[in-house]
């Protein structure tokens, strides 16, 4: 796997006798001929490498502490039917977030009972397709859906289970973590006092949802971030979860079985990255499980972690092709000159947000041809109206790239299609599985006739 390394591109990444990039035993331009550009690339064996790395490296740090792990693969991610069948295989269960992505797991034949449902706003017919097909948990995010949904399981006569999704005040995401007394945001409900001092947020939903036969208190949850690099954080947000299931044993005599750590295990987007490591990361949380349990004098819970990115994002590749090259003299801040060299690619901003949205910087190469030229700096830029279009900020490539290179960016396998969109109408590029030297279309591309059968003039 690509973790060693620290390279952000698959692991079958190589190039062939013509320089061109190989993945999944398939070239670049094999890819662009038949499936055109943009296309996201999507390498089967990489997915399901990590799939198992994280199920493997969390089942056996837990077994050694006595404790049951089960890892859902978080769908928002990138979830395509194969994608869940692909997950499912490799013994991962399945995390929605919305109707759509419950649909699209349920087509795929995962069973409710292996799929979650998670969202701070879910509507009334998410909660009701989530009771109907049997779903195993549903993530409870305020103390209104509690009631919403045991009104919903009550008029069904079911019981729903349901998970408590708490905010611990570590909120972790690239190399810091820190602690705060009180979250601003919208997710999940207040391990700390409210302001009278009396019983907080979390408290609250977790005897509300006691009190309701209708419901059944599998758990708590905790989600502290994303693209989280540094693996403390987690540990500390388990203390914290651990710490709330003892007060309501105490309190209530009931302790839940099941605690969710969340996901957001950090990947590698440059070369000079390194990715989190799931055995080491499974090792340093579960011997903090250990630990807070045996002070706290409770049972070990059974885990489980929800793991996105880490799947996905490195098993993942965009290829465009090159338009324009444009160079741009650039005045810097002391007054001296510099040349930007603008590579315009036939994508941009709606197959991948990221860059403008968070500012995420992603590495490039030409991936048709080796190229000896000098190498210039470069910005990779989309078709879109707009400068922030951005692909990748800042990067040195072949000073020779021409219009008609192909041009793949590493690791954009997570929240790339999936947080796509049709800006300026483009329509979105298909996601192409490659394994074994055959590609094979997981989604295909949508075309102008798509989006003209939505206008209904
Ligand atoms: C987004 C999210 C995940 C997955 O996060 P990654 O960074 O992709 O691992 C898991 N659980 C919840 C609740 C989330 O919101």
């Amino acid at each position: 796997m690509s973790t060693a390394s620290g390279t952000p591109w698959p692991a079958s990444a190589v190039r062939d006798d013509d320089g061109a990039l190989v993945v999944g035993g398939v070239t670049a331009p094999a890819l662009a001929a038949e499936h055109g550009t943009p296309a996201y690339v999507l390498d089967e064996g990489e997915f399901r490498a990590r799939a198992r790395a994280y199920q493997g490296a969390f089942t056996d740090a837990f077994a050694a502490i006595g404790a049951g792990v089960d890892v859902y693969y978080a769908g928002k991610a990138l979830l395509t039917v194969a994608v869940a069948r692909w997950a499912r295989e490799e013994g991962l269960r399945v995390d929605t977030a919305s109707g759509g992505e419950l649909a699209v797991a349920l087509r795929a034949g995962v069973p409710g009972a292996e799929l979650g449902l998670h969202g701070n706003n879910k509507s009334d017919a998410e909660l009701q397709a989530a009771l109907d097909n049997g779903v195993g948990r549903i993530i409870v995010d305020s103390l209104g859906e509690i009631d919403r949904l045991a009104d919903l399981a009550e008029a069904r006569g079911v019981v729903a289970p349901v998970m408590v999704r708490v905010t611990t005040g570590v909120h972790a995401g690239g190399h810091e973590f820190i602690s705060t007394a009180h979250e601003d945001q919208k997710f999940g409900l207040s391990v700390n006092a409210g302001p009278d001092g009396g019983d907080s947020p979390a408290v609250l939903a977790l005897l509300r949802i006691l009190a309701r036969p209708s419901l059944k208190l599998l758990g708590i949850h905790s989600h502290i971030g994303s693209q989280i690099l540094d693996s403390a954080g987690f540990g500390e947000a388990a203390r914290t979860v651990l710490r709330l299931r003892a007060h309501l044993g105490v309190r209530t005599g009931v302790l839940v079985d099941e605690v969710d750590l969340g996901g957001g295990y950090g990947i590698a987007y440059l070369p000079q990255d390194q990715e989190i490591d799931p055995r080491k990361v499974a090792h340093e949380v579960a011997q903090a499980v250990a630990h807070a349990c045996q002070e706290l004098g409770t049972a070990v819970p059974r885990i489980s972690i929800e793991p996105g990115r880490a799947i996905v994002g490195p098993a993942g590749i965009t290829v465009y092709t090159v338009g324009t090259v444009k160079p741009v003299l650039v005045t810097a801040d002391d007054n001296s000159t510099f040349t930007r060299l603008y590579v315009s690619v036939d994508g941009g901003m709606s197959d991948n947000i990221r860059p403008a949205l968070y500012g995420a910087a992603y590495h490039a190469e030409i991936a048709n041809r080796r190229s000896e030229a000098p190498l210039a700096l470069v910005r990779v830029v989309g078709k879109h109206c707009e400068s922030g279009d951005i692909v990748v900020h800042e990067l040195m490539l072949p000073g020779d790239v021409q219009p008609g290179d192909l041009l793949a960016v590493a690791a954009t396998g997570a929240y790339g299609r999936s947080m796509a969109s049709n800006y300026n109408l483009l329509t979105r590029p298909p996601v192409v599985a490659v394994h074994d030297g055959a590609s094979r279309v997981l989604l295909r591309r949508e075309t102008v006739d798509d989006l003209l059968a939505l206008d209904l003039g």
